[in-house]
């Protein structure tokens, strides 16, 4: 698919647990739970949901040693509920003892977050470190060396602030602190390879909350080392303002053809749905034409020419019954995600985005004749009216499913002459 982006950038490969990262593969969606991990019941409750959504790697935190305990147990569950998404864990400051005190939890883990910022302190922290990069050679799991702005190396960053400052024209404090994030990922990672991780094994991360930095930072990244990158703006935050911070900053590097996983760390409402996160990430990919995970529903904003909401209310009915079949829709109708939809409001633009779709309808606009034509591969094939047009619809779009993506017959109403129209590359 020419998506227009820059190429890809070059990388390692790194296999998590059945699920490749970098080396040119699609870019992966993950998430992370935000439950008790020793909680197992709710934590697979999590996993499994977030999965389901299209997450195709799910992070944990492991912080104690119940939670280590309970992750040996929540894979068991996830496998027997044919859940297969592997888990990463997520540690800081005692992963080193928990991995030594329950090998299983690093066994059941399909890779180990390492922060090198928390790690240890002082004399602590290069033992420490050593100690997570050999669980990882001795249980053959890949690491992602997850550098964070709020938990930078200190004392990296006191050493080149000291050295910025003995220069005759130092660099300002925010470029000595990219520097620092840049350096403590990089170094560790090639501090891992030097311990015996094989350089395959290795994913790298530098999170920050603010949308220039991080693309300063990961373009720097990107041009330091060829490690897969594991893409994020950490503490998004909620909401529009979470959504958008993290396309603009993830837009942005995808477009130059950076990073290889991607993770939009949303602060959900309280009580809201974790798996929103995951749904965010793949319209950032599918928008961007990087991966089709669903089919598209075009739909105009609406404006002055159309007075009634039906077809806000029809978009939004197709819209919600896709992203219900597409559990079985993947499975059963291999390539629908590339299906596009157009609901359209009136004859000004509605024709002709229906035409480009591969199937779409224009609704009646103010002052137009009730009647709402249909456009299957670009010819008017149907004309609707009444008080069904939604259920109409809805079968036309599902009869053109299981005829296009499942070998079954054609139905009259899709007529079966020849596309005249070209359709959107797919
Ligand atoms: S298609 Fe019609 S109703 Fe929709 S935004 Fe355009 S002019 Fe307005």
């Amino acid at each position: 698919m020419d998506t227009g982006t820059e190429a890809r950038r070059a990388t390692r490969r790194a296999d998590i647990g059945g699920v490749t990262v970098g080396g040119g593969a699609p870019v992966v969606v993950q998430s992370m739970t935000n439950t008790d991990t020793a909680d197992v019941a709710a934590t697979v409750a999590q996993v499994r949901a977030l999965a389901e959504a299209g997450s195709e790697l799910v992070r944990v935190t492991v912080n104690t040693i119940e939670a280590a305990r309970a992750v040996p147990a929540i894979r068991g569950k996830l496998d027997a509920a044919d859940c297969r998404v592997p888990l990463i864990g997520d540690f800081h400051f005692n992963g080193h003892k928990l991995i030594a005190e329950v090998p299983d939890c690093g066994v059941a883990l399909a890779k180990y977050r390492i922060n090198p910022g928390n790690v240890g302190k002082g004399s602590k922290r290069d033992p420490q470190f050593a100690q997570m990069v050999e669980h990882a050679i001795r249980h053959g799991r890949p690491v992602r060396i997850g550098v964070n702005w709020g938990s930078l190396d200190a004392d990296l960053l006191a050493h080149l602030m000291d050295e910025n400052a003995a220069r005759p024209a130092p660099a300002p404090a925010e470029a000595v602190m990219r520097e620092a994030l840049v350096r403590s990922a990089v170094d560790s990672a090639r501090r891992a390879e030097s311990i015996g991780l094989p350089g395959d094994r290795i994913v790298i991360s530098c999170k920050v909350s603010d949308v220039q930095d991080l693309i300063s930072v990961y373009r720097e990244l990107a041009r330091r080392c060829d490690f897969p990158l594991h893409l994020g703006l950490t503490e998004a935050g909620m909401g529009s303002k979470g959504v958008v911070a993290s396309t603009a900053a993830l837009a942005v590097l995808l477009q130059e053809g950076i990073g290889d996983t991607i993770r939009v760390s949303l602060t959900p409402e309280p009580g809201g749905d974790r798996t929103q996160e995951v749904v965010v990430a793949q319209q950032i990919l599918q928008s961007m034409g990087l991966r089709r995970f669903a089919p598209m529903v075009t739909a105009c904003p609406g404006c002055g020419r159309t007075t009634s909401t039906t077809f806000q209310e029809l978009a939004q009915r197709i819209q919600s019954w896709l992203a219900r079949q597409m559990p079985v829709w993947r499975e059963r109708y291999p390539g629908v995600e590339s299906m596009q939809v157009a609901v359209m409001g009136c004859v000004v633009n509605g024709p002709g985005e229906s035409k480009l779709a591969h199937v779409g309808i224009s609704l009646p606009g103010t002052g137009e004749s009730p009647v709402a034509p249909v456009y299957v591969d670009g010819r008017k094939t149907v004309t609707l009216r009444g008080e069904r047009i939604a259920e109409e619809f809805q079968r036309i779009v599902d009869d053109y499913v299981r005829a296009t993506w499942g070998g079954e017959a054609r139905a009259a109403h899709l007529d079966p002459e020849r596309r005249t129209v070209p359709i959107r590359a797919a």
